[in-house]
């Protein structure tokens, strides 16, 4: 089972923006990384191309996807950075809180 999910509030804890927090927007699972708007930018130069409408040349921020090593979950219930544990609830298993001990996931 993987430790995020998408609309987790995430620290980033290595790299250039290494202090600062966002939702992860989206993930990969199979190569390990989140996307965190804002975060990890790099600029890309993008052409503008007269046959699409609205298509503007120039550079623009975009995204990069960061390593889920470089970031630590932000528990919603103590607003801690913590390491996410598993609990069995039925037969269900939900993600918890290692600070604080409660389950993230709220239905
Ligand atoms: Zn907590």
């Amino acid at each position: 089972m993987f430790k995020f999910k998408v609309g987790d509030k995430v620290k980033i804890t290595a790299g250039k923006d290494k202090g600062r927090d966002g939702k992860i927007e989206a993930l990969d699972s199979k190569k390990n990384t989140v996307l965190v708007p804002d975060i990890n930018l790099y600029k890309k130069h993008v052409k503008g191309q007269a046959s699409q409408q609205g298509q503007k040349g120039g550079i623009y921020d975009i995204p990069r996807p960061l390593s889920l090593a470089k970031v630590a979950l932000i528990c919603p219930k103590c607003n801690q950075v913590t390491r996410v544990g598993f609990r069995i609830v039925g037969d269900e298993k939900v993600r918890i809180c290692r600070k604080c001990n409660k389950e993230i996931d709220t239905k």
